[in-house]
């Protein structure tokens, strides 16, 4: 079994990129984002706390979080391929109840793979994301936020992956195709 961390800022690939590992390993697919947006579309109580904050580009709590989380891993049951998780941890605490959680099912995260999107490429692809699938927080100014959550909170897990021994740097800049085979590449040799 192995658990997969997509791990890159808004923007990096993260999504197209677990779709084309789904397709080829059978992978559960965990994007918490997609989950608070399900939230919101249904008008849950989560979902109300949740927009606030997206719409803010901040991010949710980890403590609400990591509940989540751990409710729609233990869903897709004990016999699966691995689970690639899209969009977590996004801070140290959620990497760190990641693991708790795993090892107390006797699981762990196998590798956390990183897309590498220079900054500007990254705003290229949010503005034009935001003009087709309408997200709310696709727009400049909430793109400029949830880079700089991005830098300030979530990068540092860069390197708590290294030392854990499984981070993996992939250039996220270039052909979809050459970037899945670097990630091929990677799960393969797992
Ligand atoms: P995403 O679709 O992964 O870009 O997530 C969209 C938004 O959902 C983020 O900007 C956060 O507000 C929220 N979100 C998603 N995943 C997390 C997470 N692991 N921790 C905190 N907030 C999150």
């Amino acid at each position: 079994m192995k658990n997969i961390v997509i791990f890159g800022a808004p923007g990096s690939g993260k999504g197209t990129q677990s779709d084309k590992m789904i397709a080829q390993y059978g992978f559960g697919h965990i994007s918490t984002g997609d989950v608070l947006r399900g939230e919101i579309k249904n008008g849950t109580e989560l979902g109300k706390t949740a927009k606030g904050y997206i719409d803010q580009g901040q991010l949710i709590p980890d403590e609400l979080m990591i509940d989540i989380l751990a409710s729609v891993y233990d869903g897709f049951g004990k016999e699966h391929e691995g689970v690639i998780f899209d969009g977590f941890p996004r801070t140290i605490p959620q990497a760190e109840a990641l693991k708790k959680m795993l090892a107390k099912r006797g699981h762990k995260v196998a590798a956390m793979i990183e897309l590498d999107v220079p900054e500007e490429e990254l705003m290229k692809r949010l503005v034009l994301r935001g003009q087709q699938s309408g997200r709310t927080d696709d727009n400049e100014e909430t793109i400029k936020k949830r880079l700089n959550v991005y830098h300030s909170q979530t990068s540092p897990l860069i390197k708590w992956y290294g030392k854990e021994g499984i981070h993996y740097h992939i250039d996220g800049f270039g052909e979809l195709d050459r970037i899945f085979g670097d990630i091929r590449h990677v799960i393969d040799h797992l």
